[in-house]
């Protein structure tokens, strides 16, 4: 039997397809999350014979986004825009952040429908946080959004957050160009945050390539790939990191796991 590939929900026009498995909600079953159909499960259930950590990974991935959400408030930063922001789980954006500071805005960006019901839900309640069910590609329509215009003031900085997302996306779909276009749209003092897949120079090429194949979108970058993101910014200490080495709580051993190495991440300012 053929295994289950995510492939592109935009494909559905925002229908809620419960035949395939959607990334959104594949990563919603490896963060042990419910918002998820036996169809994600069976998948995630092939993704952990290619890549055995990949509960661990999300882990590690929702982890740097606290931290990172948390040190942008520290810098001062009120508005976020999350990009490829995934069903809402433990501690999201808006929660990290307007714990540092209840007058914190955020924009959730996904193109996953499954998103805007859930966020729905668990937005009622708060006027500074809003979904948006729009693709990431089309930087232009995204930062025209009535919702976008609405929570984001242009004029004061901002926080762009595109954590486990740019790997989703080939080249030729301009990765590198749409971070652009985000970071020309906001003012100095803004800040770009990524997490990414790292391609390994290694031993895992064919574990990688496999569950690119799953995925069935994107592709691992290298170290040098993923930092040329940020070029023309001022890169953050301790610059591009796997995701646990990324300004830590505690001490981190100092021999990494696979899982902990799969992922990378850095952050940087707009001067
Ligand atoms: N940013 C969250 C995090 O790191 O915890 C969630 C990451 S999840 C792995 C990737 C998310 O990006 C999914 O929810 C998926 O639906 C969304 N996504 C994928 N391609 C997208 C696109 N072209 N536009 C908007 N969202 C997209």
């Amino acid at each position: 039997k053929d295994s289950p590939v995510a492939g592109r929900q935009d494909e559905h026009k925002y229908g809620i397809d419960t035949t395939r498995p959607s990334i959104a909600r594949a990563y919603d079953v490896v963060l042990n999350g419910k918002d998820n159909f036996e169809v994600d499960r069976a998948f995630v259930a092939e993704i952990v014979k290619v890549v055995p950590e990949i509960y661990d990974v999300a882990t590690y991935n929702r982890r740097i986004l606290g931290r990172g959400v948390r040190f942008l408030s520290g810098q001062g930063i009120t508005q976020f825009i999350d990009l490829g922001s995934g069903l809402p789980t433990v501690e999201n954006t808006h929660q990290v952040a307007q714990r540092a500071n209840p007058e914190s805005r955020v924009v959730y960006v996904d193109n996953d429908p499954m998103v805007l019901a859930h966020g729905r839900a668990l937005l009622a309640e708060n006027d500074r946080t809003a979904v948006v069910t729009s693709d990431l590609r089309d930087p232009a329509a995204i930062l025209a959004d009535p919702e976008v215009t609405r929570l984001i003031d242009f004029d004061r900085p901002v926080g762009v957050l595109l954590v486990g997302i740019l790997h989703h996306l080939h080249d030729d779909e301009d990765p590198r160009g749409i971070v652009e276009a985000y970071m020309a749209a906001v003012p100095p003092g803004s800040h770009l945050f990524i997490t990414h897949f790292c391609a390994s120079s290694q031993d895992s090429r064919d574990a990688e390539q496999k569950f690119l194949a799953l995925l069935g979108t994107g592709r691992f970058r290298t170290e040098k790939e993923i930092t040329a993101f940020f070029d023309g910014f001022e890169l953050l200490e301790p610059g591009v990191v796997p995701l646990p080495l990324w300004r830590p709580d505690e001490p981190v051993s100092a021999e990494l796991t696979v899982g902990q190495r799969l992922m990378y991440g850095g952050m940087a300012r707009k001067r």
